[in-house]
């Protein structure tokens, strides 16, 4: 990553950041909010203290793009949504102190899906961010901006939430890096909470070894998170020997993959096995229920985190309501997109009694399973290589009207999360047409800088080459 030195001052980092923001605005919808004035004030000081010899930290005037749901008082914190339009956070998340107390400078927040629900950042209140490969189609989501705003180089890196795949599709769709931790890495203190048993913190870069970097100054137990786990990132080697054991999963339908997909994946086992690693089939029968079981866990999350939302606490009210129940309904009904009234429907009909046995009571068994497999999976395996998402990104408006169709969407990317375990999006080539492709490497809990190793290793020994894709068959349009 590129610091500020004496040589490099902090200012011109920024300004060339927030000149590449604003000039790249217009055309992808990125940001939420452009953080001139303070982004400015920041790397003066910076520059300053420089000169003066001292130590400024391991991101000295290192600007960055924070998605939009990471509460600091700078800039309004939205999540995208329209019922936080107007909330200016008094509190700073955990991870924005981290990164500023080593010396970075956030110079934008991100676009997301409002509340981070949504598979394409088209459920934003503020609109759609476009694919960094082609405009006509979605950048991904929920943190669209995000990784947008890294793959485009206006940032080298941007910080991300993965509750059930933000983190690992938009990095996928537009071909960088993307590491979802293992739950608890890093403390969610100060994050719009979407399903909170879920949700992980982690990061957007070019370079597997920025991500680690970024891991080092994040990642660790704090008071302020009873979830998060005690520091273990860096400090622990989860594998005795280098990674040599790659699992490959039989039971995804392989008919719902993108053929360009599948060919990717078949292409860096190849790589892989020539390489000397061993190919390891995965029978793993539960996965088949991930999808169902996160449709159920996560909506139920998600009812009960958004019941704050009321008109009365926070930010939006809705104006001329004569009781407190039209207060109530107004403001969710105004506040809220359609994406996010389903989930707290959906979440409190699978709560409700008469149905928590049939739904939420089942998919936290089908969870258990889930673990269990992946625990299983990671005696016969060190890692394991998947798709990330069934396509490569898809035209903007084409799943938006059809709820279902975004769900399947997040197929092979809820497991992880439902599991605890880490993930990191790897990019690998392009389709014939031009669209980022990505896989993820999957490690047993605690793995995750192991995974940012094999990734840089990956990528030294086996960069995929300029024709390689002349074979595989052509896009899907
Ligand atoms: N696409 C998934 C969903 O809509 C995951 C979202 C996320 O990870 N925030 O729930």
């Amino acid at each position: 990553m590129k610091t500020a030195s004496i040589e490099v001052s902090a200012m011109s980092l920024v300004k060339e950041a927030l000149v590449k923001a604003h000039q790249y605005q217009d055309e992808y919808n990125i940001f939420t909010f452009i953080n001139d004035t303070a982004a400015i004030e920041k790397a003066a000081k910076i520059d300053e203290r420089i000169k003066n010899g001292e130590d400024v930290g391991r991101l000295a005037g290192v600007p960055y793009a924070l998605k939009d749901n990471f509460l600091s008082p700078e800039g309004g914190s939205t999540a995208s949504a329209h019922v936080l339009e107007e909330f200016t956070s008094p509190i700073t998340a955990t991870t924005v102190k981290k990164l500023e107390d080593e010396g970075a400078i956030m110079i934008g927040r991100t676009n997301l899906d409002a509340f981070a629900h949504g598979s394409s950042t088209e459920n934003s209140y503020y609109g759609a961010t476009k694919n960094s490969k082609d405009t006509t189609r979605v950048a991904g989501g929920s943190s669209g901006g995000s990784a947008v705003a890294v793959a485009l180089g206006i940032v080298e890196f941007a910080t991300g939430t993965d509750t059930g795949g933000s983190i690992r599709q938009p990095a996928s769709f537009n071909g960088i890096y993307g590491l979802k931790p293992t739950y608890g890495t890093i403390s969610r203190y100060g994050v719009v909470a979407m399903a909170s048993s879920l949700d992980c913190i982690g990061f957007f870069a070019q370079d597997p070894a920025d991500i680690d970097l970024l891991m080092q100054i994040t990642a660790g137990q704090d008071a302020k998170d009873m979830t998060s786990l005690p520091d273990y990132y860096g400090k622990e080697e989860k594998f005795d020997d280098p990674i040599k054991r790659i699992g490959i999963i039989k039971d995804f339908d392989n008919e719902v993959v993108h053929p360009e997909i599948r060919a990717a994946l078949a292409r860096e086992v190849e790589k892989l096995r020539a390489s000397g690693h061993e190919i390891i089939e995965l029978d793993m029968p539960a996965l088949k229920y991930a999808l169902a079981a996160y449709y159920i866990i996560q909506p139920a999350e998600v009812a009960s985190n958004l019941a704050r939302h009321d008109g009365v606490r926070y930010a939006f009210r809705s104006q001329d309501s004569q009781t407190l129940d039209a207060l109530y309904q107004n403001t969710r009904n105004e506040g809220f997109m359609p994406e996010n009234k389903r989930r707290i429907m959906i979440g409190n009909f699978v709560l409700s009694s008469g149905f928590y046995d049939a739904y939420y009571l089942k998919a936290a068994k089908a969870r258990t399973l889930i673990i269990q497999e992946y625990e299983k999976a990671f005696e016969k395996c060190d890692v394991i290589l998947t798709p990330v998402s069934p396509n490569p990104a898809f035209k903007l408006g084409e799943k938006v009207d059809d709820p279902v169709a975004m769900y399947l969407e997040d197929l092979m990317s809820v497991s992880l999360n439902l599991a605890g375990v880490p993930g990191l999006t790897i990019p690998v080539g392009e389709t014939a047409n031009g669209l980022s492709l990505g896989l993820q490497l999957v490690g047993p809990r605690r793995s995750d800088q192991e995974l940012l190793q094999f990734a840089k290793q990956m990528r030294s020994n086996t960069k995929p080459s300029e024709d390689e894709h002349a074979d595989v068959m052509g896009g899907d349009d």
